[in-house]
């Protein structure tokens, strides 16, 4: 049986640039992993992939992005034999921390292992791609830009040592919706370059001005719920919040460990799903 560590990631920064001629969304991303995380287990099976998970509202078939991860490599490497995939949840789903396209991203890393394919995880990555826009960066992990659909990876520095604080409202957003009721023209851009500066220098001060989220305010627009949770953590003393992806999960950042707690605490009164965690910084490498 092999094992994999499959970590949620926050946007630092997440711009939208421009909408393709076919219909995908030109992004700029700045993405960091953070130590929660999934695990799955990958169990050889004679024929066949199946999927069973903690969380009772991912799919078990060919919906489930792991199961997707382990298909493309059956296919391309014409491999017969085939793989029991086990998802034990941590991250939230539908939350805006690609807790699905880690999974998948850490079956690419596992599987690669489990049948001996020798892939870099350049390889991997390239055919994570084909699946979603976020497997890229998570089968590397650490801090990156990512760019066109998601599918350019810039390795970046790793940022200043802090501690992240997580809400999820209990409210589900489709990421379709959001990106449908963006009105490019009047995007508000973060500022890419000032972020990758900012890393480059281990500035937290710096990083914490930069954060910035392009779909932000539409998210807010359609669940005010997020912009009230945003000014709560402020509120609480985190040293800037901002919504993680398409939502509707807002993350705070907290240089000092004593403000954690209060944070935690005076969220953990009426949003039911708040984790404290660390910036894990270093990329993922192969075992
Ligand atoms: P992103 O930040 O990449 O947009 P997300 O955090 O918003 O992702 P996920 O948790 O990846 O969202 O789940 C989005 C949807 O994908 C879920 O509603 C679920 O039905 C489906 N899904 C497919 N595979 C998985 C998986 N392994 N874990 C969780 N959800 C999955």
């Amino acid at each position: 049986m092999i094992s994999e560590k499959a970590p949620a990631k926050i946007n630092l920064t997440l711009d939208v640039l421009q909408k393709r001629p076919d219909g995908f969304h030109e992004v700029e991303m700045i993405m960091t992993t953070v130590d929660l995380a999934d695990r799955i287990w990958l169990k050889p099976l004679d024929r066949g992939i199946t999927i069973q998970s903690s969380e009772r509202f991912v799919p078990n078939d060919k919906r489930n992005l792991a199961w997707q991860a382990a298909d493309i490599l059956r296919k391309k490497f014409d491999i017969r034999s085939g793989v029991e995939i086990t998802l034990d949840k941590n991250i939230p789903v539908a939350a805006g921390l690609a807790g699905g396209s880690s999974d998948a991203a850490a079956t690419l890393r596992g599987l690669n292992r489990m049948w001996e394919l020798g892939l870099s995880l350049d390889e991997l990555a390239v055919l994570g791609a084909k699946i979603g826009s976020d497997i890229p960066f998570c089968v590397y992990g650490g801090t990156a830009l990512a760019s066109g659909r998601g599918e350019k990876i810039q390795h970046l520095s790793v940022p200043p040592n802090c501690w992240v604080v997580l809400a999820k409202p209990p409210i589900s957003v489709s990421t379709a919706d959001i990106y449908g009721g963006l009105d490019i023209q009047s995007i508000q851009h973060p500022d890419t370059a000032g972020m990758m500066d900012a890393l480059a220098a281990s500035d937290y001060e710096m990083m914490c001005q930069k954060v910035g989220n392009a779909l932000e305010p539409v998210t807010m627009r359609l669940h005010p719920q997020v912009s009230v949770l945003k000014e709560q953590m402020l509120k609480f003393g985190a040293d800037t919040v901002l919504m993680s992806g398409s939502g509707p999960t807002v993350f705070g950042l907290v240089e000092h460990e004593s403000q954690v707690a209060r944070i935690y605490n005076g969220l953990k009164g009426f949003c039911p799903e708040v984790y404290a965690v660390r910036m894990m910084g270093e990329r993922i490498n192969l075992a």
